[in-house]
This record gives structure tokens, sequence and C-alpha cells, in this order.
């Protein structure tokens, strides 16, 4: 008999798994999936009046070669492609995005203080794992208290001594980069589907690239029995598993784990970290008077969000009638946490008022208010988070059980789209080829 296979989670990583068990001509395996349709947290959904919003701000760009081919095959036309066009709004002025480099577009002063550091980097001699001094070391005093401080502040939600550092790589621009290329960022140009939002490439996949009937919606997995190898789902079905992909949160798999589970591996779990999210999505009829905008961050306190992206220059689509030229829409995002309280849609909406975006008049009032909660939206981190996960991850290997994914790998340094589709890819490969993982390692 052939070793079966189940996958939890029709995410971008689960997808991975499925299309490469299809492309092996594997037939022994099926995929669970709670909700009614697959994307996971890249995932969109149209509201009654004909916006749609994706799980936050989500653009497509890759560099991994794997990856690119299997979104070649949805076709030429399936993508639109876009220039990135950010900003940082700060002192009631956009400054283009990233913000280190382009402290010359500040006022007078603040642009003199802000520059010093940057064009003269102090040799930087890291004692601790800590983000928060690694920022104020690469970037000086001035430009942390501006922009650094409160813009990680207000994403991440934790202070920022708790973070490591060693997830930056093609996070944020450094000094030794060179200031010429200001276009700086592997998302300088991005794509984005034509049609229904960012949701719709998996949706693609699954129907393209998927062997047929092999997604089971609208199944909540609940227990993991380590014993009999195998997992029971919300109305007590059971499937049966020689190797199980699990992409749902490391941190709910381990509590669903029915066995013995040794205390070191929950109390690491325990340890691990992360934020909530919020996503307003405010619709408008009417033309902006600028429509070019791909997304404007928002570090100051003022604003209750992070980050703004004006998704409907993405594609027409994405507003009623297919017609950018007669709505427009933003979509605000804001992490939750302890000391960032979830703001209203008022609040969210009176803070989208006082921005420098161009909405389509200053006291129109939105026709859709739509606001989607994100349990789980950033990994964190953390400065011990590799400690804990090798515990976690070495003792789920030895049960035949790869946790991969955002939230399954728990890295948020390959915790995009592309990192996660990769990632079941090569969970395949490693459990029916013998294959070494390239993207995830131990
Ligand atoms: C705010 C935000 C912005 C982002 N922006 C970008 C971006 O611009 N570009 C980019 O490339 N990436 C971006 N990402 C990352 C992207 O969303 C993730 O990389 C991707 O969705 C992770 O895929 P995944 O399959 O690992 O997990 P998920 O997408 O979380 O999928 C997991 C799936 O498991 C299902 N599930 C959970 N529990 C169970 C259960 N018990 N039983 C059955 N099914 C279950 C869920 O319903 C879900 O479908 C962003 C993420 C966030 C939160």
């Amino acid at each position: 008999m052939s070793c079966r296979i189940v996958i939890i989670g029709a995410g971008p990583t689960g997808l991975g798994a499925a299309i490469r068990l299809t492309e092996l001509e594997h037939a022994n395996w099926a995929l669970y999936e709670k909700y009614h349709s697959c994307g996971g947290l890249s995932g969109t959904q149209r509201d009654h009046q004909g916006f749609s919003w994706d799980f936050g701000g989500h653009v497509l760009f890759t560099q991994i070669d794997r990856v690119i081919k299997i979104l070649a095959s949805l076709g030429q036309d399936f993508f639109l492609t876009h220039q990135r066009k950010a900003f940082i709004e700060l002192l009631n002025i956009h400054i283009p995005y990233p913000f280190q480099l382009h402290t010359d577009h500040l006022p007078a002063e603040a642009k003199k203080r802000c520059t010093a550091k940057w064009l003269d980097p102090a040799p930087v001699n890291h004692t601790d794992n800590n983000f928060k001094h690694w920022l104020l070391q690469t970037f000086g005093l001035e430009q942390c208290r501006l922009f650094f401080f409160p813009y990680n502040q207000k994403v991440w939600g934790c202070p920022l001594e708790k973070l490591s550092y060693d997830w930056i790589a093609q996070r944020i621009s450094l000094p030794n980069q060179g200031h010429a290329n200001r276009n700086w960022g592997p998302n300088h140009q991005f794509r984005y589907p034509g049609k229904d939002g960012m949701g719709a490439i998996f949706k693609a996949l699954a129907e393209k690239k998927i062997q047929k009937g092999s997604i089971k919606f609208r199944r909540k997995i609940v227990a993991v029995d380590l014993q009999k190898k195998l997992i029971i789902d919300n109305e007590g079905r059971i499937d049966h598993y020689d190797n199980l992909i699990s992409t749902i949160p490391l941190t709910d798999l381990i509590k669903s784990l029915r066995g013995n589970i040794p205390e070191k591996v929950s109390k690491a779990a325990g340890k691990l970290r992360w934020n909530s999210g919020l996503v307003t999505g405010l619709g408008f009829k009417g033309h902006p008077t600028s429509h070019d905008i791909s997304w404007t961050y928002y570090p100051e306190a003022q604003f209750p969000f992070y980050r703004v992206t004006s998704i409907s220059a993405y594609a027409p689509d994405l507003v009623p009638k297919n017609n950018p030229q007669k709505y427009c829409s933003f979509l605000c995002e804001s992490t939750i946490s302890s000391e960032q309280p979830q703001p209203s849609t008022q609040e969210v909406l009176e803070a989208l008022y006082k921005t420098r975006l161009p909405l389509p008049q200053k006291d129109s009032r939105p026709i859709s208010q739509t606001q989607i909660s994100l349990p789980y939206s950033y990994p964190l981190p953390t400065s011990e988070r590799n400690r804990h996960l090798k515990i976690i991850q070495d003792f789920l290997q030895s049960e035949n059980i790869f946790s991969r994914g955002r939230f399954g790998s728990w890295l948020y340094e390959i915790g995009n789209m592309d990192h996660s589709l990769m990632q079941g890819l090569e969970i395949v490969d490693r459990i029916m080829l013998g294959e070494k993982e390239t993207l995830w390692t131990s």
C-alpha cells in the first residue's frame, strides 16, 4: 500500500503540497480545510456592494523559480503588473518608501538630524539579538524616533526589545546596500490578479493543478491521535495518515495532539508569540483625485492603522461594475494587542479622512464598510523563538508530522505566499523522494 498523506489547511502551503502530490501522480492523499474555500490568509471576500477585500494588503512578488513556473501556468493574462508607489505619511507629508532612502523629503530641520547618521553609518557591534538595539545602531536615534520605533511598534504590537533582528534580510533596506537604489526591495514591481482579488490565484491553482475531489472543505480538524495516526474533525469523522502535513498555526496543532506529548514540547509551544490583525475595508462612490498610490504607511499614533492600501488601484474588478472611475476602495490594517485596542469602523473612517490620501471628497460617506479579524496575523520573531521551534519540530518530525507555512513553521522571514507555496512543494519532495528542503531548515 502506498503511503497516505494528509494535509491540513488549503492556504498556499497546503495547496503547494497538493500540487506537488498531483504532479507526482500520488493518488493516496486528502486535504482538509475548515473554511468553504481555499487561499487561507491569502484569500479574498467580495461584499454585497461589489467591493472585494483581501485579508490584509497582499501583493505578489517572488524570486523562487519553482513558484514562478507554477504561477506562469495560470496564463499571461491572469496578472496585472504594477510599479510600487508606496509612501510614509509623516509630519503631514508623503515621503517615498523606503523612509531611510528618502529623508531628503523631510522638512529641513528633521532632514538635517536624520541624514547625518545615515550618510555615515558607524560600524555596528551587536552584542545581543535585539531588534530595538539593531534599529538604533543601524539608523540612529532621530530616524528611530521619527519612524522606525513608532512604525514597528504599531505593526508588531509588542516591545521591540523582545524581537530578534535575524529576519530582516529582504525586509529592511540597509545603509550599505546603496543609497542610489531608491526603488529598493523585492516588491518594487509586483503582480496582482486581474480578477477576483489575491484569492483568485489559489482558487485557480486548486482548479487547474490539483487532483479533483481531494480537497475536503468545511472540515475542521480538532484532534490528531499520535498513536493510531488518525486525524479527527469537528463532526467526529476520522482519516488515517502515514505522514501528516499541517499548515495550521503550530500552537493549535500542539493543542490538538492526543497521546504522549513531552512536557518540554507543550512548554515550548506556550512560549511562541504572535499578533492579531484587523482589516477595515472602506469603499466609496466617486473617483479619487489621484489613483496611483499603492499603499501608505502610518507611524503616527493619531492613525489607528499602520498601513492603508489603495486597493482599487490594483484591478478594476475590485470595485462595483468594474469601474474605478466611479468607485474607489481603501484597505486599512491595524495590529491588535493589549496596548493597541481594536478600532471601530467609525474611528478608522475618521482617521482616513485626516490622511493626505486622495479620497473622492473629504465629506463623502463610504457605501461599503467591512471589518475582517485575523486572529493570527504575524508570527513574532522573538529572540528565543528558534530554540522553542527546534524542540517542537524535532518532536513532530519523530511522529511523521511536518508543520510548514506562515504559522506552521512560525518563521516570519519565510512567511510570504511564495515561501509558503514553496514549503508545501518541498515537504512533499522530502516525504516522497527523500530530497532535502532548501527553504525551511530546522
Ligand atoms: C496582513 C498580511 C499581509 C500579507 N501580505 C503579503 C504580501 O503582500 N505578499 C505575500 O507574499 N504574502 C503576504 N502575506 C502572507 C500570506 O498571507 C501567507 O504567506 C500565506 O497565506 C500563508 O499560507 P499558509 O498556507 O501557510 O497559511 P494560511 O494562509 O494561514 O492557511 C492555513 C489554512 O488552514 C486552515 N485551517 C486552520 N485551522 C484549521 C483546522 N483546524 N482544520 C482545517 N483547516 C484549518 C485555514 O482556514 C487556512 O485556509 C500577508 C499576510 C498577512 C497576515
